[in-house]
C-alpha cells in the first residue's frame, strides 16, 4: 500500500499547515471541518501563504495552481470516503476526538490510517477509541508547519509495524525528519521544551532577572533563536499551562508543577501573542 490521498480533520492553525505541505509534495488532499467559517479560514490561509511563496520564488504559479487542484474541501466527513490516510487535527479534547472517530467508523475503509497530531493525549488512549488500533498512529508536526522539518512519530501499544512503516515513509514524502517516541507524555520536545519555559516563568516571579534579561540570556548564552518568554507567548500560555498539566498529573512529579505566574496569567485572558498580552505587550509596539 502507499499513500497518494490524504484526509485532515480541522482547518485550524495546524490543519491547514499540514494541508498545505502535503499539497506541495504532491498529494491529493481532502480537508474537512466542522464549521464552514473555520473551513473558509483555513482555506483562505492556504492560498495566501501559497501566494507568499511565488512571491519568494520558492513555488511557481503552476505549482501553486497544481496543489490547490488537488485540494478537495467539505464540512462533511463523508468527503474522506477513499483516503489512504486521515490526519486528524481538531482541539485538544478527548471528547471531541472520540466522536469522531465514531462518525469515521462508517466512513473509512478498514486499510484506511487514522494519525492524530495531539500534543498531550495518549496515541494508545486514542487508538482504543479509534476502532482501528493497529492502523493508528501518532503524527506529531510543529507549528508552522510548512517551515519546520520534525515530525515526531509515536507508536501506540497495538500500532502495527505496517502502519508505522507506511507513516515512516509519508513523513519523508512531506520533506519532514522524523523523531520516534513512545506514547509517553509530551513525547520528546513538549517534555524537554515546556519544562524549561515553565521554569523561567518561575525565575521571573522569583525577580531572578526581567524579562529581556532572561530571553536575552539563552538568546545569546545558549543560541536559542528566541527567548523562552518570547516562546512561551508565540505557543499560547494556555497551550503551554495544559501540557504543563498533563506532564504533572501523568508524570507525578514536582519538577512538572506549573508555576503559578503562568496560571495566573491565563487567569486574567493573558494567552500570549493571540490575546495581544503575555509576558510582552503586542497590542502596543513597546514591550511589557
Ligand atoms: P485550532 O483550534 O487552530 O483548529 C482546530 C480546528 O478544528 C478548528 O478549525 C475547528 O473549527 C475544527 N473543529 C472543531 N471541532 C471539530 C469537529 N468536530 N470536526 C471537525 N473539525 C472540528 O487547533 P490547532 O492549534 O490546529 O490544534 C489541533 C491539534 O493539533 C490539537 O490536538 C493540538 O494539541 C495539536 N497541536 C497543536 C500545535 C500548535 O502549535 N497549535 C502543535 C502541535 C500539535
Amino acid at each position: 500500500m502507499s499513500i497518494r490521498k490524504i484526509g485532515i480533520i480541522g482547518a485550524g492553525l495546524m490543519g491547514n499547515g499540514i494541508a498545505h505541505a502535503a499539497l506541495i509534495s504532491g498529494f491529493d488532499v481532502v480537508l474537512v471541518d466542522a464549521f464552514a467559517a473555520a473551513l473558509d479560514k483555513g482555506l483562505a490561509t492556504i492560498h495566501k501563504n501559497m501566494e507568499r511563496q511565488v512571491s519568494k520564488a520558492t513555488i511557481t504559479e503552476a505549482d501553486k495552481a497544481s496543489a490547490l487542484a488537488r485540494l478537495i474541501s467539505s464540512t462533511d466527513y463523508h468527503a474522506l470516503a477513499g483516503t489512504d490516510i486521515v490526519i486528524e487535527a481538531v482541539p485538544e479534547s478527548l471528547q471531541i476526538k472520540e466522536a469522531i472517530y465514531a462518525e469515521l467508523k462508517d466512513v473509512l475503509a478498514p486499510e484506511t490510517i487514522l494519525a492524530s497530531n495531539t500534543s498531550s493525549i495518549s496515541i494508545t488512549a486514542l487508538a482504543a477509541l479509534s476502532g482501528r488500533p493497529d492502523k493508528f498512529i501518532g503524527l506529531h508536526f510543529f507549528n508552522p508547519v510548512p517551515m519546520m522539518k520534525l515530525v515526531e512519530i509515536i507508536r501506540g501499544l497495538a500500532t502495527s509495524d505496517q502502519t508505522y512503516e507506511l507513516a515512516t515513509k509519508l513523513a519523508a514524502q512531506l520533506n519532514k525528519t522524523a523523531a520516534v517516541a513512545q506514547d509517553a507524555p509530551g513525547f520528546i520536545v513538549n517534555r524537554l521544551l515546556c519544562p524549561m519555559l515553565n521554569e523561567a516563568i518561575f525565575m521571573l516571579a522569583e525577580g531572578v532577572a526581567d524579562a529581556n534579561s532572561i530571553d536575552n540570556a539563552m538568546k545569546l548564552g545558549a543560541n536559542h533563536p528566541m527567548g523562552p518568554l518570547a516562546l512561551a507567548d508565540f505557543i499560547g500560555l494556555d497551550t503551554l499551562l495544559s501540557i504543563m498539566r498533563v506532564l504533572h498529573a501523568e508524570l507525578g512529579e514536582d519538577k512538572y508543577r506549573p508555576a503559578p505566574l503562568l496560571v495566573k496569567y491565563v487567569n486574567a485572558g493573558w494567552m500570549g501573542r493571540k490575546s495581544g498580552r503575555g509576558f510582552y505587550n503586542y497590542e502596543s509596539a513597546a514591550k511589557a
